[in-house]
C-alpha cells in the first residue's frame, strides 16, 4: 500500500517537472530575439524595439516625414506656413490631424484645443523664455484661441484661421498621430510585432512572443514603475505637468494651458495616462484629462468608451 503511494508520488513529480520543462522550453522558443534601435525625433527620445530589424527605420522615416510637416518649430512646415499667413492648401496629413483634433476639442468640451499657441508663446513655453503675463495680455490672447476658428474646407484641402493672430500647437496630439501612421508602415511591410516608444508615449503591435507588452508607467515623484500595463494594438500616453514647468515666486507654471482660462492647469493631477487603440486619441485625451481633471474621466469615458484612465494625484 505505502508501495504504490510512493510510485504515485514520484508519479505526480515526474509529470509536474516534465510539464516546467516543456513550458520553459516552449518560452524560450517562442523567445525572439528583439532589436533596439532609438533616434531623436519630435524633440524627444523614439525607441523601436522589435523582433524584425526593418521595424526601426520604418519607423524613424515615417516619424520624419510627418515632424516635417507639423513641427511649429521647423520653418518650412506646413504648420509654420499656416500660423504666419494664416492660410494654407495642406497635404492630406495635415488636413487629417486637424479635423481630429477640432473633433476632439467638441468630445472634450474644448479642454484639449490645439489654437492654445498663442498662450504657449506669452508664457514662453515655445522659446523656453518663460515669464508669468499681465491678466490684459491674458485676455488679449485669449480671443484667439478656439478650435472652431479654423476653417477646414474638404473640397480642396485648405485651412484657414477666422481671426489674424491664431496660431495652432499639435504639441499635444502630433506624437500619437505619428505613432499610429508609423503602425500602418510597419503593417504594410508585414511586421506584426513592434513597441514604440515615443519618449513615454507607446504603441504596442501585436505581442512579444506570444503575450502582449509589459510597459511601465513610471511614478514622477521617485522615478520607480508605479504601474505595469499590458498592451496590444493599443497606445498608452501620459501626460504630466512635472515634465515641462517652470517656477516664478513660489509657483510652478506647467505647459498644459487651460484654453477657457489662458493660464497653465493646477488641476492636482500628478500625471495621467489614457490607454486607448488609437495613439492619437490617447495623447489628445492625456492632455484632455489633464485640464479637467479627475472629474473628466467620467464624461469622456462615455465618450470613448474603449479608454481606459490611470491618475497620479498631489
Ligand atoms: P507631452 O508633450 O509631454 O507628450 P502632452 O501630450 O500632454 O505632453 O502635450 C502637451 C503639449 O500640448 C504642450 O507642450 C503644448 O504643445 C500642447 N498643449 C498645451 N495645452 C494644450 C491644450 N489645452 N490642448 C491641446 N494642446 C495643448
Ligand atoms: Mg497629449
Amino acid at each position: 500500500m505505502a508501495y504504490s503511494k510512493n510510485i504515485r508520488l514520484y508519479l505526480v513529480i515526474i509529470l509536474v517537472a516534465g510539464w516546467a520543462i516543456t513550458l520553459t522550453l516552449r518560452q524560450a522558443f517562442l523567445e525572439k530575439k528583439l532589436y533596439r534601435q532609438t533616434r531623436i525625433l519630435m524633440g524627444t527620445f523614439f525607441e523601436v524595439i522589435s523582433p524584425d530589424e526593418r521595424a526601426g527605420e520604418i519607423v524613424f522615416k515615417e516619424v520624419a516625414r510627418l515632424e516635417q510637416l507639423l513641427s511649429k518649430y521647423k520653418e518650412d512646415s506646413e504648420i509654420s506656413k499656416l500660423n504666419r499667413s494664416g492660410r494654407i492648401t495642406a497635404s492630406a496629413d495635415t488636413f487629417y490631424i486637424i479635423q481630429r483634433a477640432k473633433e476632439n476639442t467638441l468630445k472634450t468640451n474644448g479642454a484639449f484645443d490645439i489654437t492654445v499657441a498663442p498662450l504657449m508663446d506669452l508664457w514662453g513655453f515655445s522659446e523656453r523664455n518663460f515669464s508669468v503675463p499681465s491678466a490684459l495680455k491674458i485676455k488679449e490672447n485669449l480671443r484667439l484661441v478656439g478650435a472652431d476658428k479654423i476653417i477646414l474646407h474638404e473640397r480642396n484641402n485648405v485651412i484657414e484661421f477666422k481671426l489674424s493672430g491664431m496660431k495652432i500647437d499639435l504639441g499635444g496630439i502630433a506624437k500619437g498621430y505619428a505613432l499610429d501612421r508609423a503602425v500602418e508602415k510597419l503593417k504594410a511591410s508585414h511586421i506584426k510585432s513592434c513597441l514604440i516608444d515615443a519618449g513615454g508615449q507607446v504603441y504596442a503591435l501585436g505581442k512579444r512572443s506570444g503575450r502582449k507588452w509589459k510597459v511601465s508607467i513610471r511614478s514622477p515623484r521617485n522615478g520607480k514603475n508605479a504601474n505595469i500595463i499590458e498592451l496590444t494594438d493599443q497606445s498608452a500616453a501620459t501626460s504630466g505637468g512635472y515634465e515641462q514647468f517652470f517656477l516664478k515666486d513660489g509657483q510652478s507654471y506647467c505647459h498644459i494651458i487651460d484654453p477657457k482660462t489662458g493660464y497653465p492647469v493646477k488641476s492636482g493631477i500628478v500625471s495621467v495616462t489614457i490607454i486607448e487603440d488609437s495613439g492619437l486619441n490617447s495623447d489628445a485625451l492625456s492632455t484632455a484629462i489633464f485640464v479637467l481633471g479627475e472629474n473628466g474621466i467620467n464624461m469622456l469615458k462615455s465618450k470613448f468608451s474603449k479608454a481606459k484612465f490611470y491618475i497620479i494625484k498631489d
